[in-house]
């Protein structure tokens, strides 16, 4: 039977990190024991102060429509963290809510990028980007940016990728799945570069921004060009810093045109995130402070530790990990190498299929993310599974001849 399905279906795949993330849950169920290191999620619970501020706001009747960029209390929250966290002054209507970041980055693509129009994304990159600028007729223009140069786009490599149709460039940082920060000189010299072409507009995603392990507050390109702030999106949101993934929201600030086209579209679509998540996200940003100390104080432990126990590993190069809660080891040294079931490992994909059947490890292949060969292992998870699942990764890698 032939399904009615539309032909923009076959112009992206699923996400590569759900998909494993079902695959996992799919074994355990068959009883295997697998360590899972797959999770984009911190593995800790939302603050006490959130889940309390959600009780009350649905005691209180907060459970209607809410207008669609988001309520006036979260929208002051968010505009009170940009000052405070960013430096950045937004006013209320340049501020909009949706739900979740990943929502948020879907509408201003699909507000702003016409067929044939070019999104740069360097690799590696978060795996949504490429599928959703192509879901909107976009074209992704990937530039691969090895372990070598930091896994960033230097402004040469910029200038070298812009080109009359290029609508967006795409700055993660800290980014998923590298870590890579941006320091200020570096944005500064991509800047200096997107200052020259105003036909480019800049997306930063900074929803890993509090888990940062150089000690030095993110910069933002608004503030260093402070022309580009016309034409910059910056996208945050609740998800990681306050280990709230299941309560969808994410928040945006840019010029009053753009959100409220986004507006427009979202009050065709989603309509306004759940006013009883937007409280918690609210009290979240406002009094969140100690928590987000707390996991990141958590996190920069279990980063020495699966850098370590990785750098022990023969054929495996973890870089220091700047952010976010992810190392992306290069496994050049794996490829090539026969499994003790005669196998050749050929690529990361491989790497990835052995630990899984081999060692009950689960960890995602670095060509879901644009560049290979190299392997992303979520450490928001506990030091017990940390320490057993790079035991086993070593024996396995160890077996290989
Ligand atoms: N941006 C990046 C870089 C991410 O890694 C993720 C989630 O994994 C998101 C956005 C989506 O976040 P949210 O849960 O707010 O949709």
């Amino acid at each position: 039977m032939s399904y009615p399905l539309s032909a923009r279906l076959d112009r992206f795949s699923p996400s590569a990190s759900v998909a494993a993330k079902a695959r996992v849950t799919e074994l355990l169920a068959q009883g295997r024991d697998v360590l899972d290191f797959t999770a984009g999620e911190p593995d800790l619970d939302s603050p006490a102060l959130a889940i309390e501020a959600a009780h009350a706001a649905a005691l209180a009747g907060h459970t209607r429509y809410t207008a669609t960029s988001g309520t006036p209390l979260l929208k002051r929250a968010v505009q009170r963290k940009f000052q405070r966290d960013n430096g950045l002054d937004y006013a209320l209507n340049e501020i909009i809510v949706g739900a979740g970041a990943k929502q948020l980055i879907y509408t201003a693509f699909s507000c702003t990028v016409d067929a044939g129009d070019e999104v740069i994304i360097p690799a590696p990159y978060w795996v949504s980007y490429p599928d959703v600028v192509q879901l909107n007729g976009g074209v992704p223009v990937i530039v691969p940016c090895p372990d070598a140069q930091g896994f960033k786009i230097t402004p040469a490599q910029l200038q070298a990728a812009i080109t009359p149709r290029t609508k967006w460039l795409v700055l993660n940082t800290p980014n998923n799945p590298s870590g890579a920060i941006y320091s200020q000189a570096e944005l500064q010299g991509l800047c200096e570069v997107l200052v020259r072409h105003p036909q480019v507009w800049l997306m930063t995603d900074e929803i890993y921004e509090h888990f940062n392990y150089l000690g030095q507050a993110l910069a933002a390109p608004a503030r260093l060009a402070p022309e580009l702030k016309a034409r910059t999106l910056v996208i945050n949101g609740v998800s990681k810093a306050y280990a709230m993934t299941g309560w969808r929201i994410g928040f945006a600030g840019g010029p009053a045109p753009l959100i409220n086209a986004m507006d427009k579209l979202m009050s065709q679509s989603v309509g306004g995130a759940a006013g009883i998540n937007q409280a918690a996200a609210a009290a979240a940003l406002n009094d969140g402070a100690s928590f987000v100390a707390h996991a990141a104080g958590l996190f920069a432990s279990r980063r020495e530790l699966i850098m370590q126990r990785l750098n022990s590993v023969p054929g495996l190069h973890c870089r220091p990990i700047e952010g976010a809660f992810y190392a992306y080891p290069n496994c050049a040294g794996l490829l090539g190498k026969r499994t003790p079931g005669g196998q050749v490992l050929n690529s990361d994909l491989d790497v990835r299929n052995y630990l899984l059947e081999a060692a009950n490890v689960a960890v995602l292949h670095g060509a879901a993310y644009g560049l290979s060969p190299y392997l992303r292992l979520s450490f928001a998870t506990s030091t017990e599974v940390i320490e057993d699942g790079c035991q086993r990764i070593k024996a396995a890698c160890e077996a290989l001849a």
